[in-house]
Parts: structure tokens; sequence; C-alpha cells
């Protein structure tokens, strides 16, 4: 019989009771037995509800304090020697890996964080030297697994694997050579593995899922030989254990060559982002005893599954394999991706709401297509509501918006470009803006002080009407002005006072997305995002920027710069609609985004900034996939912004992007903005010779000191900054400005920050 299961819950707890107790814990106001208190209540409260849910393999393990793979680093002694050494106990020490410690003496920093695969989820990047030795530091994966056992779950630990964990880490700061190929330290690390996968065993379990999700790469080809000895060591090591190989987010594609011949009990893929792999997979484990989990609920989405064609294709998998024993029906991933459960939105229709399924919703799934595949007529009655909301929604998708649809069928070539070469469009721009050499903006917000967060949530509350609140933010738009001019800086910005978030602002003034009160995702650690939810046709019903920034330009003489989260940002920040690709989904929101754009201009903006920063985490994991998406993401933010005249100076901005990636780099030249800033603070002229190396013509704007801290470099720190960047790039190019917005500052310092940024450019125009 078929069995069913998840690969891991979120959590956060129902009511964010994980995150509470964190930062309760972190701010001194409760003890760490409070803090696992609430964790043992949580923990032990996902396994009631998967197994509530109908789910038969409950995994344990995946609740984490922080991040699931700080958890194994911990575990298996990936401990950089500062914190080895610190002296903190075992929880002080975790903390302080995660997020640093400043403490009776003692001064670490936190490690670095990234994001994992193509989620929004970061993790705490793992660092190795030539020196790294391992060891069995922690009990956490066989405490979870026998905490479970005990209260009586059908328990099946979970640990990233270790050439994931490898693949994904660093070479730390202590490494005598920072090309050290860190997949050397493979054996060593494998054979902790090995004694943990024995303790595991030895405390009962029979199964374990070791997730390998580096298998979806590229990179995961030349590891053939890696994975063949380590597995097999594993099976020496604990021979009674069945693993269960996990990989998702992608296809394995040629690394199922080597996959296939693994000593593996079962190998999990993910059929929700590679449904065409099913057949390859078959035919490579038909003749074997491998069990085979397919993930057919999506663990990164938040849509009801279409339990009907889930069901064939297990139909397929069992009769392909000639016995239903050896399939298990599965989430794609961990289900930490999608919110807890759609019993907590009150305030969604109820039409709206039956599209969706979290995590709970998705436990159930699984549940259902196991008991159908049993006895269909034991599911009969779910799979019918299913296919009705399945069925409503995709008519609801079909006729959502045929307008936007129509537009964006009549598009045109020429549509995606400006009237003008930039080497025209700039002499304009410069002429029309009146700018200096080295002209100075910043990045568009100005501290989001405590002021405007307690107004908006008056006004979001209702205790206060519109009319309070927009004079508020008048008033608020008035006063950055006055500092700006007083500042010194060129092209102005109105500040942002009015967005609560750089998307969420949008997604609520654009018609096609939907909110919810309690659909908490984790970003890292205790922090939580609720992303929008596209779930029709994105379109513009009306200005949505445009008061703000006209009302700002009526304020001062300098030019005014418009703001604008970019259309793939937007995308790549919220959950996307299932039924139609996510080129379409930018290219509509591209659209939209025109309107706004041509809009401002009208207005007498002639500055426009479209922010990107998220155009490097949207990219497809397998290089072969690159070249499409950056076309399409390219051309969404041509289409946002080519409707303007020469005379309009198009901006663009990018914090955390690889700008060492050259087909990135070339995507950002493609853009063909008049003007983009990076964040480079920290990275001097090194950039920037990837920006001449692609011939790169427009100007640039590299930031000239840190955002995230409240240091004030001194102007000749930053002038020095630009002399550096004048070396690389032309003189004529380059623009002065911090590495992103001022949002998390005080007033204080990024008065001071600002000030002395002025004086580096001020002398720059000078001396240089
Ligand atoms: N305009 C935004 C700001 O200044 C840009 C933020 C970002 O790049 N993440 O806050
Ligand atoms: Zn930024």
């Amino acid at each position: 019989m078929a069995q069913s299961s998840v690969l891991g819950f979120p959590r956060v707890g129902p009511m964010r009771e994980v995150k509470k107790a964190l930062e309760a814990f972190w701010s001194g106001k409760s003890s760490a037995e409070e803090l696992q208190k609430v964790a043992t209540t949580e923990r032990l409260r996902t396994y009631s509800i998967m197994k509530e849910q109908g789910v038969e393999i409950i995994p344990t393990g995946t609740f984490s304090l922080y991040d699931h793979v700080l958890d194994i680093s911990a575990t298996v002694g990936v401990v950089p020697p500062q914190y080895a050494n610190s002296g903190l106990n075992e929880l002080d020490r975790y903390f302080a890996m995660a997020r640093g410690h400043q403490k009776n003496g003692v001064d670490l920093p936190a490690q670095e964080m990234q994001k994992w695969f193509d989620s929004n989820y970061h993790y705490i990047v793992p660092e190795f030297t030539e020196d790294s030795t391992f060891s069995l530091q922690s009990t956490k994966p066989i405490d979870d697994f026998v905490e479970a056992k005990k209260a009586g779950y059908n328990a099946r630990p979970v640990i990233v694997g270790p050439i994931t964990l490898i693949a994904i880490g660093k070479v730390g700061a202590a490494a005598k050579s920072e090309s050290f190929d860190t997949m050397t330290l493979l054996p060593k690390l494998a054979a902790v593995y090995g004694e943990l996968l024995a303790k595991l065993s030895e405390a009962g379990a029979e199964w374990v899922q070791i997730d390998e999700p580096v298998l979806c790469l590229d990179r995961a080809a030349s590891l053939s030989s890696e994975f063949k000895q380590t597995y097999e060591s594993f099976a020496k090591a604990a021979p009674k254990l069945n693993i269960l190989l996990a990989t998702y987010f992608g296809r394995l594609d040629k690394n199922l060559d080597f996959v296939k011949d693994l000593p593996i009990a079962g190998l999990h893929i993910d059929l929700d982002r590679a449904p065409e792999q099913l057949d390859a997979v078959l035919a490579a484990v038909k003749d074997k005893k491998t069990v085979l989990s397919l993930g057919l609920v999506s663990g990164r989405n938040i849509w009801k599954t279409d339990l009907t064609a889930a069901l064939a294709t297990a139909k397929k998998a069992i009769e392909a394999l000639g016995d239903a024993k050896r399939v298990i029906v599965a989430s794609t991933s961990s289900l930490q991706h999608t919110p807890i459960t759609t019993a907590n939105e009150k305030k969604l229709p109820a039409d709206v709401l039956d599209w969706f399924s979290f995590a709970t919703e998705k436990c159930a799934e699984v549940a259902t297509l196991a008991a159908a595949l049993r006895d269909a007529s034991s599911a009969s009655s779910i799979l019918e509501a299913n296919e009705k909301s399945i069925k409503a929604r995709r008519d609801f998708e079909k006729n959502s918006n045929p307008a936007v649809r129509e537009r964006l069928a009549a598009i045109k070539p020429e549509d995606y470009n400006r009237k003008s070469d930039f080497s025209v469009r700039s002499k304009v721009q410069r002429e029309h803006l009146k700018l200096p050499l080295f002209p100075t903006t910043t990045i568009g917000s100005f501290p989001q002080t405590k002021e405007i967060r307690a107004y908006r949530a008056r006004f979001t509350k209702g205790d206060i009407s519109s009319e309070e609140y927009e004079k508020f933010l008048e008033d608020e738009i008035r006063d950055v002005v006055k500092r700006q001019e007083a500042m010194g800086l060129d092209v102005l910005v109105h500040g942002e006072p009015e967005r609560n978030d750089m998307v969420q602002y949008f997604g609520e003034l654009l018609e096609g997305f939907v909110f919810t009160q309690n659909a908490w995702v984790q970003s890292f650690g205790s922090r939580y995002v609720r992303p929008p939810v596209i779930v029709s046709d994105v379109s513009r019903p009306t200005a949505m920027t445009v008061r703000w920034s006209k009302f700002a330009q009526s304020l001062t003489e300098k030019p005014m710069k418009g703001m604008l989260t970019g259309p793939v940002t937007i995308l790549n920040w919220s959950f996307p609609r299932a039924d139609v690709s996510r080129e379409i989904q930018a290219r509509q929101i591209g659209l939209a985004l025109r309107d706004e754009v041509t809009d401002l201009e009208q207005a007498g903006i002639s500055s426009i900034q479209v922010d990107e920063p998220a155009i490097r985490e949207g990219l497809p994991l397998r290089e072969e996939d690159h070249t499409a998406y950056l076309k399409w993401a390219v051309e969404s933010f041509r289409l946002a912004t080519s409707g303007v005249t020469d005379a309009c100076n198009v901006v663009s901005h990018f914090c955390y992007s690889d700008f060492a990636n050259r087909q990135i780099m070339e995507s950002i030249l493609n853009l063909d903005a008049d003007m983009v800033s990076i964040e480079n603070s920290k990275a001097g002229a090194k950039i920037l010779r990837t920006f001449r190396d692609v011939k790169y013509s427009q100007d640039i704007g590299p930031g000239v000191f840190d955002i995230h801290s409240p240091r004030v470099p001194t102007s000749e720190e930053m002038y020095e900054r630009i002399v550096a960047f004048t070396k690389v790039l032309d003189k004529s190019n380059i623009w002065v400005n911090p590495d992103c917005g001022l949002k998390t500052r005080t007033w204080d310092e990024c008065t001071k920050q600002c000030e002395a940024m002025v004086q580096a450019a001020i002398k720059a125009r000078k001396e240089l």
C-alpha cells in the first residue's frame, strides 16, 4: 500500500508562538528553559497536526529554533573556531553563529546568510577551512526522533546531507587559501554523518530522509564519485537503516545516471517543479527495490493540488513499479515555505480562500491521495470537492481580465525600446535635469520612524481618517525634502513614508493580488514575511505613486525622482499563480507599471527609479534555463520603462546581485536604464571592472557607504572610493549615492552620512 508523507513542516506555530518565544529569550525577558518549553510544545504540536490530517510518515528534526542548516552544522561540528572556543553554552553558541553575540566581553559576529536554493528562505552559510575537523556535538536529530517515537508517531528523521552541506557552504575566513576545495573535506564529514546515522538506527529509526537538493543543480554532475563513496560509507555505518535520498526544487536530469546506482532504499523527486522527469526515474529504478517518493503536493506554493491529476501520476508510478508498497505520496519539499493553515484567514472571500492550501491542508492532500490509492471510494467526496474547486479556479483565471491579455498580445517589438540610444538621451537628460559632474542622490527611502509606523497602524485600524493620514504623509514629505535640500543632494526623493513594504504597497494598489492575515513564511530566524498572492491577471486601476511624487516635486526646484518597484521583484517576492508562467505574470506587471511610469513623466517627474533587487534570486537553478529567464526579466523591465521621452532619466537599483556573473551583468546592461545604482561600498572597484568588461556605457552609482551600519564614514573615505571608481569608469558616468535605501537608519545617522557624501562629491568635482 502506498504511504503518505511530508518532508517537513513550518516551525513558527499557528500564532507565531516560536517567533515570540525566541524574541523574548533574546531580549532577556525569558529563560532558556522557557524557550525550550515553547519549542517542545510546538514541535509536538506539528507532529499532531500532521497525524491528525492523516499523514503516515512524520518527519522529525525539521523543527528548528533558527535554521535547519545551522542545526546540522552544529550537530556534526561545522563550527568555526571563534564560536567553538567562545566558552558559550550550546544554545548561546548556536545563536551566536546565527545572529552574533555581544555580552560579558564575548564579541562574535553573525555568520553569513544565503538564500536556500531558489527560495526566499535564508540559511546560515557553513564555513570550512583546510583545518576543519568534525565530530558529533549535539544529539538533536536523535533526541527529536526519540521524542516523537515515544509520543507514538511513525517518525522519520530528516537531515541535510553532507554533500549539499559542503556545496552550499563557503571557505571560512581562517582558511589558508581562498580557493581551497571544500569538497576535499567530505570523507571526514561523512564519517561523522555515519556515526549519526548509526546512532539513529540504534535509537530505532528504520528510515532516514537525507536531503540532497544539490542533486538538482548542474554542479552535482561532477560529484558522482563523492555521492557513491559517501552513500556506500553510510550503508556500512548503519546497515539496517533505510535511506530516503530527497531531491527537490528541480530535476535530476543526468544526475539520475549515478543516483540510480547509489545504495539507497528510497528516492524522493519533485514532480511539481519537474513533472517531466517521472518517466526517466521510473525506468531507472524499476528493476531495483527502490521506494519512490513522489513529490506531488507543492511545498513551495499556496495553491490547492489538483488531486485528480496527482492521483493519475501516482497510479502510473504504481503500475510501472508493479507494487504500491514501493510508492510514497508526498509533498515536493518541506512545507516550511508555506504558511501554516488557511483556518487563520478570516478576511478572504470564501471562494478565494477555497483555492488555497497551506501546510496543514497540504498534509490532508497527501493523506487523501494515499487513501484514494487504497480505496477510491473512501476519498470520493473529497476528490469531488477538490475537482470542483480546481475547476472554479480555472474558470476564474481564464476570464479574470481579458483586456490585460489582449493588451499583452498586442505588444510590438518597439514597445520594448526607448526612443533614442543612451548617447542621445543622456545629453538631453543632463541638460533637462541640470546635473553637475558626480551627481548625488539616494536610493529612495529615508528613516521609517516609529512615528510613521504608528500613524500607519492607526490608519490601517481605522483610528484616523485618510485625510488625517495623508496630511501626516505630506508633512513628512515636506520635512524629507527640506532635509535633502539642506544636505545639498542633487536628485531628491520623497522618502517613501507611505509604504509598508516595497512589494506589498504596490500589490495592494494593483488589481490581481490578495493579502492574507496570517500567512507568514520564514525568511530567516525569527523573521517571517507575508508575501502578497497573485491570483489573477494584473492591472493598474489608477495611478499609484503619482500623487506623492507630484506633491514632492512641487516643493522643490531640484529634480524629484519617482520611485517604483520593478516587475521581477514584485513577482519574486509574491506567491505567484500556478496556472500561467512566471513570464506572463512579470510581463503583466511590467505593463501595469508602464502606465505608472508614463503617468509620472506626464506629471512632471523627470527621473524615475524602478528597483529590481530581486532579479538575481529569480534565476533558475539550472544554467540552461538562465537565458530564457533573463530574457523575459529584462523585457518586463523594458516594457515598464520604455514609454517615456528621451528627457526622462530612467534609473534602476540592485542591492545584492551577483555582478561577477557575466550573464547577469549583460542583462543589467540590456535593461537599457540611464543609470543603475548598486550596493558597492564594501566591494571597492572589483565589481566595477565587470561593468567595464561588458562595455557598460550608461551611468552607474556605486554605493559609497553601507546603509546597514550606523557608522558615519568620513568624506575623505568616500572621496577615496570615488577616486577608485574613476580608475575604472569614465568620470562622466559616475553618480554618488549610498548602497541602498536609508529606511533603517536614524535621521541623525543618515544626515551625517549624506552630508559627508555630498562633501566627497564636491571634492571630486574640483579635483578629478
Ligand atoms: N527604493 C527602495 C528603498 O530605498 C529600495 C530597497 C531595496 O533595494 N531593497 O528602500
Ligand atoms: Zn537596495
